[in-house]
Order: structure tokens, then sequence, then C-alpha cells
């Protein structure tokens, strides 16, 4: 069996510098906390929990040190509450992310109804939700846009990680039922390469395994993808995930990671897969 490496990998460059702004942070003998997971990777979390990092959900909970915002932001009334608690701050917020938030403001400040594309539940659609005042929806899948009325003045937005083609299709929806339709396009452009890197190696590959966090959104729209192109693929966090009856009769096994999954832990899959197959 050949292992075939997608050709991007490794972390993005907002994965990359927010866990080397955490490092930094952790550097400096004081207590460092995380809102929530600095990026959506069990490893890197591990990695930075072994330094002193704590990670809690709220502002109240942080009594002292430096707080270290994530990749996926965070919406103003918490920096607010940091800001009122007199604590020392980090923003490792991706720029990409700080552009959509700006982007959203600038919509909601003109009297759009902000529309975005993203899923409800996720930190970085929590903090672009912070910027679009009152007016505002959020949707993630057609029967979703579909079922919205008429709208006067439509300002249309993405959670970074949306596939470009279900943000073109919102848009061309919305298109449809506004009166005015303002656009910014805030699907990240890494993501896109790393999906076009996807479907590249499901053409090559019977197999795919697709590497990352069980709750990293561009990792899950991977494993999606390769699933759409046809083919069958494993989401799996660690190496020790990867089951001997996913290699039975493969003679190519695609491996891709998501945006925060280091390189060493797909090189740990890739070295399984090819001692299981021996
Ligand atoms: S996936 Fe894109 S938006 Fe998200 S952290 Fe990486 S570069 Fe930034």
């Amino acid at each position: 069996m050949k292992v075939l490496l997608a050709r991007e990998n490794g972390f993005c460059f907002g994965v990359k510098k927010a866990v080397e702004l955490t490092l930094a942070a952790a550097e400096s003998g004081k207590q460092v906390t995380n809102l929530g997971q600095v990026v959506h990777n069990p490893k890197i979390s591990e990695r930075l929990a072994a330094r002193g990092v704590k990670v809690v959900k709220d502002v109240a909970d942080v009594e002292h040190g430096i707080v270290v915002i994530r990749a996926h932001g965070i919406p103003p009334e918490m920096r607010a509450a940091i800001e009122a608690k007199g604590l020392e701050c980090v923003d490792a917020t991706c720029s990409l992310v700080l552009r959509a938030q700006r982007f959203t403001k600038q919509l909601a400040d003109e009297g759009y109804r902000v529309i975005i594309l993203g899923t409800p539940d996720h930190p970085e659609v929590i903090g672009l939700r912070g910027f679009a005042g009152d007016n505002y929806v959020i949707v993630e899948s057609k029967e979703e846009w579909e079922r919205l009325p008429k709208i006067r003045r439509a300002g249309v937005v993405s959670q970074s990680t949306q596939p470009p083609w279900t943000f073109s299709a919102l848009v061309t929806h919305v298109t449809s039922i506004a009166q005015e339709t303002k656009v910014f396009n805030t699907v990240c452009p890494v993501t896109v390469k790393r999906q076009d890197a996807t479907t590249e190696l499901a053409g090559e590959s019977d197999v795919l395994i697709v590497v990352g966090g069980k709750n990293s959104a561009n990792t899950r729209e991977l494993a999606n993808l390769a699933r759409l192109q046809g083919r069958t693929a494993h989401h799996i966090e660690l190496a020790s995930e990867l089951r001997s009856e996913w290699l039975v009769g493969v003679e190519r096994l695609g491996l891709i990671g998501g945006c925060s999954t280091p390189m060493d832990t797909l090189l740990e899959v890739k070295e399984r897969a090819e001692a299981l197959s021996a």
C-alpha cells in the first residue's frame, strides 16, 4: 500500500500564530488562560496544558495573569469584560477572522440585515454574531436559507471555513429575495486551497484518512468533501484511532490534515498506516 500525502498540509498561518503567541505568553512565567481551545486540536491542547496553560469558558473564571484570545475570535462584549477586569490580554484572533468581524460590523452599522453563513454554536460564528447588531440571522443549509422571508437590504458574510460553493449558492439565493444585497466574501483562501488539495487527493486515492480535531470545522469539511467525491473517508484525531480493517484491499491511501493538525501527528498516522499494511 502506498500512502499519499496531500500537497497542502500542516498549520495555516492563523493557527501557527495562535499557538506561537500562547507559547510565548507561557514563557513569561505568569498564569496563561485561553478562553476556549485556542485552536481545535487535542494534541495542541495537551502540549499547551503541559506548559501550564489553562482553558476556561468565561472571563469570570480568570482571576489574574494573561488571557489569550483564541484564533476564532470573541464577541466584543467578551473583550470588554477582559478590559473591565484589567487583565493582560494577547490577541491571537486570526487576521482573516478580524477582517470578517470588521465587515460584519460595517454591514450592521450601514443598516443591513446581516446573514451569516456558518454553524451557530461554532466560536467563530458566536464572535461574528456579536458584531452583527440586533438584525441578523445565521444559516447553515439550503433548507434554512430557503425559509428566509423577503429582505429589503441584506448583507452577507461567512464563517471562514465554509465551502466557497455553499457561500456562492447562498449569495445567489439572497439576491433573489432582497432588494439590495451587499456581500463580503470572508471564506478563508487557505481552507479553499486545502479543499482543492482534498479533491485532488480523492482523485488519486482509494480511501482517505482526514486527521484533525473532531470539533475542527475545516477538518470536518475536508472529510465531507472527500465523501462527496464518492470516496470512503475516515476522520480521526490521533494515529491510535487508525483501524487495520480500513486498509484491507487499499492500494493508495490518501492522507490530509486540517489547518490545525500538526505535521508530526500526520507523520505518526502515515507510519502507523504503513506498519498496519505491511
Ligand atoms: S483556517 Fe483561515 S481563517 Fe482560520 S485560522 Fe487558519 S488562516 Fe485563519
